[in-house]
């Protein structure tokens, strides 16, 4: 299928929008690859994978996931651990990139032009039922977490294999709502992409704070459930949410690759019910990640998930919202506005513990 074709006019008004404002992307693998990586014996894996693209697109901030794979949960701690050390040792001597836990330190790397990295728990089920091991992630450097990826584990039921479309029951366990709690204490963000629908239900009756769905589409445009029915959107800009726009083909729905059209379809239909200061991007590229991965595990990459070739792609996306009629103050919420307020909201003033 043919997807929209962008115009110069509108590319340009992008490109200066991206040099111009504050440009988020609250959803990246990245830890997880920086330890695959280096497992193969890469090194300078930010720089040589990713940093000419984040520049080329303006970008300040990146939320890096730390992702536990199915294949390392038996040791899913360490590998936790292992993923956050990674990434600072990768990160240590790239000047143009900074690792930050609070609202102080966000600030600071904004105002000097650095590109912002924020750690949080994909998913929390490398604790089990010991939520005082929160308490050691946050000193590691986690500002966030979800408590659970697509699978089952001990806080919560994600909406599991959203792909073949199979829905999983039960919502949190009593453990998840402490856990909940003891995150609001530790001023952890909280993400429910990934979490079911009771679990979305529950989280909001007991949440105090404004918790975020980090990369979730419209479930109304594409019927997946990783995605949020158009009653979700509602209550998650209601209590102060946003959702990044996950560019993951699977999840936008353009698999014949009308990929443009699907993500503009999503965020109209979010400005429709969520309203404009409640979206974001939250690309969840994830096709760099499994092509180390699959090389780690000897087998073939797969085929292409993403929508966008990579981060620089990112202003051809912003020029298709533009194109698409939306007003440029509003596309500047989206590009990165919406989750630098969140972020600088919901974060601890300062850090407790040095990176
Ligand atoms: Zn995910």
């Amino acid at each position: 299928m043919k997807d929209i074709q962008i115009e110069e006019t509108y590319r340009k008004q992008a490109e200066k929008l991206h040099r111009e404002n504050p440009v988020v992307d609250a959803h990246l693998d990245l830890a997880g690859e920086v330890l695959i990586r280096s497992q193969l014996g890469e090194r300078d894996i930010v720089k040589h994978h990713y940093l000419d693209d984040w520049k080329r697109s303006g970008f300040s901030l990146i939320v890096s996931s730390v992702f536990v794979e199915n294949r390392n949960l038996s040791n899913g701690f360490e590998n936790a651990l292992q993923q956050i050390a990674a990434l600072k040792r990768d990160l240590k001597d790239l000047t143009e990139v900074r690792l930050v836990n609070c609202a102080d330190g966000l600030k600071k790397a904004i105002v000097e032009k650095k590109i912002a990295i924020l750690l949080y728990m994909e998913g929390l089920e490398v604790i089990g039922e010991d939520i005082d091991l929160l308490m050691e992630l946050k000193k590691q450097g986690i500002t966030g977490a979800s408590l659970v990826w697509s699978r089952k584990g001990a806080l919560a039921n994600g909406c599991c294999r959203a792909t073949e479309h199979r829905q999983v029951k039960g919502g949190l366990t009593a453990t998840g709502r402490r856990a909940v709690r003891k995150m609001e204490e530790l001023s952890l963000f909280l993400d429910i992409s990934h979490l079911n629908d009771k679990g979305f239900e529950e989280v909001l009756t007991i949440a105090e704070r404004p918790f975020i769905a980090t990369h979730s589409n419209s479930r109304s445009v594409y019927d997946s459930y990783r995605n949020l029915t158009d009653e979700q959107l509602g209550r998650l800009a209601g209590q102060g949410g946003i959702a990044g726009l996950n560019a993951c083909k699977y999840i936008a729905g353009s698999l014949s690759g009308n990929h443009l059209e699907m993500l503009c379809r999503h965020v109209k239909k979010e400005l429709e019910i969520a309203g404009e200061d409640h979206i974001g991007y939250g690309f969840d590229l994830c096709d760099s990640y499994m092509t180390a991965s699959c090389r780690q595990r000897g087998k073939q990459s797969p085929e292409t998930e993403d929508c966008l070739e990579d981060h620089g792609d990112a202003v051809i996306l912003t020029a298709a919202l533009l194109q698409q009629g939306i007003l440029e103050k509003t596309v500047r919420k989206i590009t990165g506005e919406n989750f630098l307020r969140y972020f600088l909201q919901i974060l601890p003033e300062t850090a407790a513990s040095p990176l």
